[in-house]
Order: structure tokens, then C-alpha cells, then sequence
């Protein structure tokens, strides 16, 4: 789940990690009332989840209410990479004498949490990473060790921070490794992260993605989740309990396990066609689950054909197929669909599905083939 930057200010705050003091508002009248509460000068923000707010001018600085008033007025409802502002967030404005940036994230391929820091900040990192990768500090922090203020503040000095700032940046790395790890974050970044010319170090933004599955151990989470922005099609699959990632393609996909889901992305990818979704659909594919695979990927109007792609261990090649007749019944399609069935009881679940072919319900006999079939009726290749 990833934050809003208001939420994320507030998540490092309980880890002690300093931000400014600031307000939501979702109304112009409101955000004039959060900068009294602030203390002008302010800074009005868009709350969108998506970076470079500041050059799409979501983030302005206000020195008076008459100020405040232009600006939220402007950023309400501006869209940001198809993002629309909904919320602002109106903080207390800082100076700022230099910009850095921090991150931690998992490291897979070295099995390690890795930190980003950089004393060029203010810019995306990427663009960083691109055009001066030498600026860029990165250390590998075994969980087992944690991260000391030793080697927190060795990482600072090898990062070039202004010697103003190494006590306060190695202090709020620290416990931004804190948050992360603790807080159960699968990212967490600040950018900037910001020297004032009075020689305090803070968070001026912040992203942070929390890690789902731990979910159920942050029962706090759940007051971020009612303004969480989702793609429609990933909030009606969530309110069915499927596993599901939308896509921008064409071709709609179902399979059972996470793993050969992947596959199936990839298959399609690779005979020319372009995956609508990921959607797992687990063990369970009797017809409450398929029914509702099939409504949610029948919503999404860029769906062309459904490619159904079962192997059976545990589940069973007939409660498969008796779970596609039935979902049949109750969902009205707009696409086509290619059924591929293999391994237990697939013969038994052929033979169920044998009445109900037809140019609209396909079955071929490999996972290639299917492919092939689902892209040619999505009208590609
Ligand atoms: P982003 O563009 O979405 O990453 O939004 P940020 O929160 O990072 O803000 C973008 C830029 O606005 C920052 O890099 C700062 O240069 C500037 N900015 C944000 N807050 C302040 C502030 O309190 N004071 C000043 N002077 N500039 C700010
Ligand atoms: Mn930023």
C-alpha cells in the first residue's frame, strides 16, 4: 500500500524522524485555516501519489491567506500525470540551504536492505542515478545487524553532506532504517531531505509503501486505507479477495498460482500480444471465484479475449470447468474466451465444457496455443 505524503509524514513522525508542522485540507476555505494553524510562510501541496508535484505545479508557496487562496484553488482538482489533486497537505514553509536525498529498500538480488543517500537531492533520483551515479552513496545493511550511528554517520561522510548536517542525517537515517524495518515498509524515501540554513536537518517529503503482508499485524493501518487511491479495477478485485495487478493490455488473463499467472503474462508478451491483467485466482476456482475473476476483468474496456490458463494439482480439472459453465450463467461477457486445462481430472473438465463451446468459448490444448488464440481474437499479431 503506498502512502500519501501526509500519511507518510505521519508515519515517520511516530518513528521520531522530524517533518513540519502542517494540515490536510480538502477545500480551499480549509487549507487558509490549516497555514493559520501552521504559521505563514506555507507550502500548499497536492496529495497525489505520483512524483514531481513540484514541476507540475502542485507545490506552491503562500505567504498570506490571499496567497493560500490562489494557490489551493489552482492545485484543487489540477491533474498531475492523471492523477487528480483531491487533498492538500499545507505545512509550515522551511528555508532551505541544501536538499538532499535517502532511501531504504530491499535489495533481493544481495539479500540485503539497501540505503540510497545523496547529496543531490530535489531532483529525481533517477535522474541522479543516470547522469552522476558517483553521487550517489548506497549501503548494504544486513538485518540481522541493523544500522548503527557509527556506520550511519561513516555513511554520511561518504556521502559529502555539508559537515553541518552529519549529526542530524545520521540521527534521521537511523530511524528512517527504523520505520522501514519496524514500520514494516517495503520503500521508504525522502526527497528532499533538507539542511536549513540554521543547521537543522528534516523531512521535507515523503514516500513510503508499506509491505501487505504484514497487514495483519498494524491494525493502524487501517486509517490510511479509507482515502487510498486505487485503479477501479484493482478495488473491485480486492473487495472479491483476488490476487490481481492491472495491466494496460488487451488480453485478460486468469490462471491458478501466482507463478504460472507470471508465466501466462509472459507467454502472451511473447506471441505479440499485450496482458490486460495479472490475476491468481489460488486453489479455489470453483464458480464463486471464477465468476468473479470473469467480472472483474469484464469491466476493464480494453479487454479484447480472456485467456484461461488452469494447470491442475489440488485443483481439480472439473470443479474448474463447473466453475466456468456456472460463472457463464451469471456473467454477461463482452470478450471471448480461450480455456487452456491440463493436469488433474483436465480430461473430465474437457468433457464438461465440450457442450458449451463455441466461437466465443475456446479450448486448446497447450498453454502456446492458447496464447496464440487469445492474442489473434484480442486482434492482435
Ligand atoms: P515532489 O516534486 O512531488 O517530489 O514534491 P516535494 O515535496 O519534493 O517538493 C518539490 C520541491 O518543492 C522541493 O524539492 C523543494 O525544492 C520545494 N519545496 C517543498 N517544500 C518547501 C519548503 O518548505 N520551502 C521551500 N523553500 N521549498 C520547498
Ligand atoms: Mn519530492
Amino acid at each position: 500500500m503506498d502512502l500519501f505524503e501526509y500519511q507518510g509524514k505521519q508515519y515517520f513522525a511516530r518513528f521520531g524522524i522530524p517533518v513540519s508542522p502542517g494540515g490536510v485540507a480538502d477545500t480551499v476555505d480549509e487549507a487558509v485555516e490549516q497555514a493559520g494553524r501552521a504559521g505563514y510562510p506555507v507550502v500548499v501541496k497536492a496529495q497525489v501519489q505520483v512524483g514531481g508535484r513540484g514541476k507540475a505545479g502542485g507545490v506552491k508557496l503562500a505567504n498570506d491567506a490571499d496567497e493560500v487562496r490562489l494557490h489551493a484553488g489552482n492545485i484543487l482538482g489540477l491533474d498531475i500525470k492523471g492523477h487528480v489533486v483531491k487533498r492538500l497537505w499545507v505545512e509550515h514553509a522551511s528555508d532551505i540551504a541544501a536538499e538532499y536525498y535517502a532511501s531504504f529498500t530491499l535489495d533481493r538480488s544481495a539479500k540485503l536492505h539497501l540505503g540510497l543517500l545523496s547529496a543531490e537531492g530535489g531532483v529525481e533520483i533517477e535522474q541522479v542515478a543516470a547522469t552522476n551515479p558517483g553521487a550517489i552513496a548506497r549501503i548494504h545493511v544486513n538485518p540481522l545487524d541493523g544500522l548503527t550511528p557509527e556506520r550511519a554517520r561513516a555513511w554520511v561522510d561518504s556521502a559529502g553532506l555539508d559537515p553541518k548536517a552529519r549529526d542530524g542525517a545520521a540521527d534521521i537515517l537511523v530511524k528512517l532504517y527504523r520505520c522501514y524495518v519496524e514500520g514494516d515498509a517495503d520503500l521508504v524515501e525522502i526527497n528532499p531531505l533538507i539542511l536549513t540554513p540554521e543547521g537543522r536537518v528534516h523531512a521535507l517529503d515523503a514516500k513510503v509503501t508499506l509491505d501487505d503482508n504484514a497487514a495483519f499485524r498494524h491494525p493502524e493501518w487501517d486509517e490510511f486505507r479509507g482515502f487510498e487511491e486505487l485503479d477501479p479495477r484493482d478495488a473491485m478485485a480486492r473487495a472479491r479477495g483476488l490476487q490481481y495487478v492491472g495491466l494496460d493490455g488487451t488480453v485478460g488473463i486468469i490462471a491458478n498460482g501466482a507463478g504460472l499467472a507470471m508465466s501466462t503474462v509472459d507467454v502472451v508478451s511473447q506471441v505479440g500480444g499485450e496482458p490486460a491483467n495479472f490475476l491468481d485466482i489460488g486453489g479455489g476456482a470453483n464458480a464463486d471465484v471464477m465468476a468473479a475473476a470473469l467480472e472483474v476483468i469484464n469491466h476493464d474496456e480494453k479487454v479484447r479475449s480472456i485467456l484461461i490458463n488452469i494447470f491442475g494439482g489440488i485443483t481439480r480439472g472439473e470443479e474448474v470447468a463447473n466453475g466456468i459453465v456456472q460463472a457463464l450463467g451469471r456473467v454477461e461477457l463482452e470478450s471471448p474466451i480461450v480455456i487452456r486445462l491440463d493436469g488433474t481430472n483436465a480430461e473430465q473438465g474437457r468433457e464438461i465444457l465440450a457442450p458449451h463451446l463455441s466461437d466465443r468459448l475456446l479450448t486448446r490444448p497447450t498453454m502456446l496455443d492458447a496464447a496464440r488464440t487469445a492474442v489473434e481474437l484480442a486482434g492482435g499479431n
